[in-house]
């Protein structure tokens, strides 16, 4: 950790001095040698917020882009005695910035995100190999994808219960709620309309009337349209680029809150499985760097 509590007050580790950690309470110990950067370090290995990833020069980079008194910040469940600490929390915005170095397992990524409520994480993609491609490329792509999904059509003999339709238009409105779409949400869905259709069609027995409902491929329709609408519209958007992630990491396509992928000069903020927008680092940083304006006009 950068900062401990030094006499009640947050500061960075410097030989001989004894702190104490905002979090937990525990004693820690000064690491000030030359080959890692200074910082604080528990007595006990077994560190004290199991989501705290050990600190590199990456982190400390980032954090320090920041105001003093927003990094390593503490924050408590006021309903149970969980407590974190935020790499970077931006009071007037209510936001938590998470520096993720790691793979992080997407139970710990939903939990973080549950915990925190207001999130983005900046993911060190330098050694990722994601390469930027033309837009024309990417539009082919997508709708390959499209005609994946719509090419085989149901029987239309069965109709689709009203239940199961709000049940499933319900699971594609949270598809478009989330920040990124990405295909593995498009798939999930669609696995789920054909296991309650062949449900359906399995339970139908001959000579019975004919089912009433919705028509399966219009409300097919009806699930796809709307989301692949959404991703070619971000194909038009300036800034926004085609790109391809080799080994891509699937976790950061669960994320529900935004997901930003440092690579240097520049972060690929995720738009969807298809679409990045570059977004300039200084950028970024006067962005989140931000307070609100209410205190400026008055
Ligand atoms: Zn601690």
């Amino acid at each position: 950790m950068k900062f401990a509590l030094v006499d009640g007050k947050k500061n960075e580790a410097f030989k001989g001095a004894k702190g104490v950690c905002p979090c937990c309470g525990s004693d820690l110990i000064p690491k000030c040698g030359d080959i890692r950067i200074h910082h604080w370090a528990h007595k006990n290995s077994k560190e004290c917020d199991h989501w705290w990833e050990p600190e590199t020069e990456w982190h400390r980079n980032w954090k320090n882009e920041f105001p003093g008194d927003w990094q390593e910040e503490v924050m408590p469940d006021p309903e149970n005695n969980e407590r974190h600490i935020a790499d970077v929390y931006n009071p007037s915005k209510k936001l938590v910035i998470e520096f993720q170095n790691s793979p992080i397992a997407i139970d710990e990524l939903k939990s973080r995100e549950h915990f925190y409520k207001r999130i983005i994480w900046v993911v060190n993609a330098e050694n990722f190999d994601i390469k930027i491609l033309p837009l024309q490329l990417i539009i082919k792509e997508i709708e390959e994808v499209e005609r994946k999904y719509l090419r085989t059509p149901f029987n239309s003999f069965f109709k689709i219960p009203t239940q199961i339709r709000e049940m499933l238009i319900k699971r594609r409105n949270e598809i478009l709620e989330n920040k990124m779409v990405c295909e593995e949400q498009i798939r999930i869905l669609m696995e789920t309309f054909e296991s309650e259709f062949g449900t359906l069609v399995s339970k139908h027995q001959t000579g019975t009337l004919k089912p009433v409902g919705v028509e399966p491929n219009q409300l097919k329709n009806e699930l796809l349209k709307p989301i692949f609408l959404r991703i070619k519209k971000e194909v038009d958007v300036p800034k926004n680029y085609g790109y391809r992630w080799l080994r891509r990491r699937k976790v950061w396509s669960c994320a529900d809150e935004h997901v930003f992928l440092d690579r240097g000069q520049y972060l690929y903020w995720l738009k969807s499985d298809w679409v990045i927008r570059k977004i300039a680092r200084e950028d970024f940083i006067s962005h989140y760097n931000k307070e609100n304006c209410i205190k400026d006009s008055g």
